[in-house]
């Protein structure tokens, strides 16, 4: 007989507050926040010390050969698949101690809460810290769940070096976090994945709710644009006689805004990387290159959007005289949450009595790759004034508590509760 989780199911804050800040004292950053880059001294440390927390709270730990750590309890049922939960311990050279750490130590949490209240559950429930999400050390981000997800080979991503040329395998070597596991071998043991995240973003914070209910994930794509025009004196050069490649960038940046904002409110566009050359004072530019980053929940609308830049890029190129090309150098598609999950997630905030909105996540996450695997969902917990990937990063006790119980509660609910 299975039951429902009551109201008054808490996660303890304190305690995973004080988690949380244990957790920070290794590899603490220079501002307050944390360096504890993957594969990195301080990584190891960390893994360690969350191994020794889930062995203390009756976990077994499995480690898979690029490092990924899965703590699980047993369920009542030996032929059920598990309900994993996690998200990553590494953090940004200048990040945060939320970041990854509040989804980790949050199921860390729920287990605790679990084990004191004397709940059973039908599937096992397993605390995942993914290996590598940041990307930062190790380009690209979301490695190892990438792996684990079949996106990337395993090959291909211990190949990944460093800026000094370490190897990714290399260092998980030395660092001592190889398991024996095969990467992936799992994916058919996987019920359903939580991830509890902070939002990195202003949304939760200004609307004044505790909870996001993460439906989608926004996709990406990155088209860079070069348009070659011809370098001559800003002096001599009459106004009628220029090519100027600068100014050809400047009006197709407006047009990025215009396609953009024609697909309110959920659409993005914006150029971060911009090279003019010879980027002189007193040379009209004779090429600029720049990239154009467009982002969605909607697949539709981001094909739209590259279609739109394509087109009236050319066509500015066309009035001015000027060759331009363009080349697709990255991107992702939009992630489509799963709608049992989402509403488990949306459930357990109502139950809870906490507010809550739907949301799409800007930013990738750990999550997006699993969703190919198992049906996945995403929590997502304000951040004070948006900001992450930055050691000022900070969150209330209260939002990392809200998030908690609703993890806690979406999870006890997937994994069903023995009576
Ligand atoms: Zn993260």
């Amino acid at each position: 007989m299975t039951a429902s989780a009551g109201q008054n199911l808490k996660v303890d804050p304190d305690r995973l507050w004080d988690s949380l800040m244990e957790m920070a004292k290794i590899g603490p950053g220079v501002a307050g926040g944390n360096n504890r880059q993957t594969l990195t001294d301080a990584d190891g440390e960390g893994r360690h010390l969350f191994q020794t927390w889930c062995e203390d709270a009756g976990c077994t730990m499995g480690v898979d050969q690029i490092g990924n750590m899965f703590a699980r309890r047993e369920g009542t049922d030996p032929e059920a698949p598990a309900v994993y939960v996690g998200s990553h311990l590494d953090t940004q050279p200048t990040g945060g101690k939320y970041d990854g750490v509040l989804g980790v130590l949050g199921g860390l949490e729920l287990i605790r809460t679990l084990n004191d209240l004397n709940i059973r559950t039908k599937h096992p429930i397993v605390v995942t810290n993914w290996t590598n999400e940041e990307g930062t050390r190790f380009a690209p981000a979301m490695l190892a769940s990438g792996v684990f997800a079949g996106v990337h080979t395993q090959d291909w991503a211990e190949d990944k070096t460093d800026a000094e040329g370490k190897r990714f395998g290399d260092e998980l070597d030395r660092i001592g976090w190889r398991g024996e596991e095969d990467v992936g071998a799992r994916k058919d043991d996987m019920h359903a994945f939580f991830e509890l995240h902070i939002e990195q973003g202003p949304i939760l914070e200004a609307e004044a709710k505790d909870i996001g209910v993460v439906t989608h994930g926004q996709g990406l794509s990155w088209t860079q644009v070069t348009v070659t025009g011809k370098e001559s004196h800003t002096g001599s050069t009459p106004m009628p006689m220029r090519r100027n490649a600068g100014l050809a960038m400047a009006r197709i940046l407006e047009k990025v805004e215009e396609i953009a904002l024609s697909h309110a409110p959920h659409a993005v566009g914006a150029a971060g990387h911009i090279d003019v050359s010879p980027n002189s004072r007193n040379v009209i530019p004779g090429k600029a290159v720049f990239t154009v980053d467009f982002r969605s929940p909607e697949l539709a609308v981001i094909e739209d959007m590259e279609a739109r830049l394509r087109r009236e890029g050319q066509a500015i190129a066309d009035a001015m005289g000027m060759e331009i090309e363009f080349e697709k150098v990255g991107g992702f598609d939009p992630v489509t949450f799963d709608e049992t999950c989402v509403t488990a997630v949306r459930t357990a905030a109502e139950r809870l009595g906490y507010s809550h909105m739907d949301i799409i996540s800007g930013a990738g996450h750990d999550a997006c790759w699993i969703n190919r695997v198992c049906p996945t969902a995403m929590v997502m917990c304000p951040c004070v004034d948006g900001l992450s990937h930055n050691e000022a990063e900070e969150i209330t006790k209260d939002w990392a508590r809200a998030g908690a119980d609703v993890l806690l509660h979406a999870v006890v609910e997937t994994a069903e509760v023995v009576a």
